[in-house]
């Protein structure tokens, strides 16, 4: 199903000359921005050295730190008084970023959320619990107001008060339901503690933190529902720039909203279909924050393969942003890499937490791990080998040697918004 079949299905020369066009204003409506105009200036490029869409080279890239420099509204190119709501990023260090959005932003936010949950099959049919953080993170209002946009029956439900959500799921017979998958095991797991099924639910939309296809496994078979994947980024507008269709295989970047490019991220050389690297956007129809070549830090790549459902080009699902990344003894670690191989081992928990130290010199990673009733109650020699079993599983993967504590089920935090699950020490070691 298409909620707008001819943006989404746009290709070739009738997308190039959409996206030269937007590119062109984006670039004219970045002059408004002192960072902007200075950076045009020194880099000799303007709008109309722009004659193709791949000229976009020439044009410098904007890093997140450019944007706190701006804070908090030194990359606003409207006035203020145009600008009709503010979210910030979930920044864990110093001043978030201030993103602004004019009534315009808002209706082209709505259009590209209503086009996701229209693509997954959801229509004026469904009720739709958001079960994200409603405030300054911009997956509660950006959901919200797709869904109205489509004319769902929408339950703000927000974070929290999970036995309350679990009746209102089965009272008011919700249908799909959006929260990042940390929050939506934990949901899992509480339903199965008052002995409740969810009969209702077909639909899960997941996203604001990576989660892996075990993940997606445990998820369906729990809450049965299928699951989809979605990503955005509050520079981005918010969550939604890119979806999963009923493919699942690959996100679709809504082309005539945002140019996609990927680099090596040390060269900042673009890289071709196919290749991994990390992820470039210029969002093309933003009034209050345009930004030309954002650099994400999120690591993928654009898919070769055309999609049958006619959409355009896809990205693969991401396997960590580089924030998350962890560096241990000179290996790159990601989170969601050791949440892959928890979720494949059968007597494995749903939560576990990760500590990084250094002791003489060297990192040490301990990694503390739920594990079922069932097993826990079991003999001493059983745990030793499931904990040895853990340890050689995460060692094939990752590469790096871990120490593995098993610990007693539903001991560990549980967490309502994006989970925390790394606890990294050394900071303040070197
Ligand atoms: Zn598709």
């Amino acid at each position: 199903m298409f909620w707008n079949k001819e943006m989404e299905t746009l290709k070739g020369d009738a997308l190039e000359s959409l996206q030269l066009k937007r590119l062109k204003w984006t670039i004219r409506q970045a002059e408004n921005i002192p960072f902007y105009k200075k950076m045009l200036n020194e880099s000799g490029v303007d709008a109309d050295g722009i004659r193709k869409v791949s000229d976009i080279r020439k044009l410098p890239f904007t890093r997140k730190t450019d944007l706190r420099t701006g804070y908090p509204f030194g990359f606003f190119a409207v006035p203020k008084k145009q600008v009709v709501r503010i979210h910030t990023t979930s920044g864990t260090t110093g001043k978030p970023t201030v993103v602004g959005y004019t009534r315009q932003d808002l209706d082209n936010w709505s259009e590209l959320i209503a086009r996701n949950m229209t693509m997954v099959g959801l229509t004026d049919e469904d009720t739709f619990q958001n079960a994200v953080n409603y405030g300054l993170f911009t997956g509660g209002l950006g959901f919200h107001y797709g869904a109205e946009k489509i004319g769902m029956t929408v339950v703000p439900s927000g974070t929290g008060n999970t036995k309350r959500q679990i009746e209102m799921i089965n009272d008011f017979g919700v249908t799909a339901l959006h929260a990042t998958p940390s929050y939506a095991m934990h949901l899992a797991e509480v339903a199965e503690s008052m002995g409740t099924d969810l009969p209702t639910l077909k639909t899960g939309l997941f996203g604001a933190e990576p989660w892996s296809d075990n993940m997606r496994k445990a998820l369906e078979q729990k809450l049965n529902v299928r699951a989809f994947d979605s990503y955005g980024m509050s520079e981005m507008y918010g969550p939604g720039a890119a979806f999963e269709c009923e493919e699942r295989n690959g996100l679709h970047f809504w082309h005539d909203s945002y140019i996609v490019e990927i680099i090596d991220p040390k060269t900042g050389e673009v890289l071709e279909p196919g290749q991994k690297g990390e992820l470039v956007v210029t969002p093309i129809v933003k009034e209050a924050m345009p930004l030309l070549r954002y650099r994400t830090g999120d690591i993928t790549m654009i898919l070769e393969d055309e999609c049958p459902c006619g959409r355009g080009a896809k990205i693969a699902r991401l396997t960590g942003r580089s924030d998350d990344m962890l560096v241990i003894r000179g290996i790159n670690v990601f989170p969601s890499q050791i949440e892959d191989v928890l979720q494949s081992i059968p007597e494995v928990g749903d939560q576990f937490m990760v500590y990084v130290d250094r002791v003489n010199h060297l990192d040490e990673m301990k990694i503390e791990v739920e594990i079922k009733k069932e097993f826990f109650n079991g003999e001493l020699r059983d745990l030793e080998r499931i904990q040895r079993k853990i340890q050689d599983q995460l060692k094939a993967i990752l590469q790096v040697r871990t120490e593995i504590a098993l610990v007693e089920p539903e001991s560990l935090p549980r967490f309502e918004g994006k989970a925390k699950r790394v606890i990294d020490k050394r900071g303040d070691k070197f």
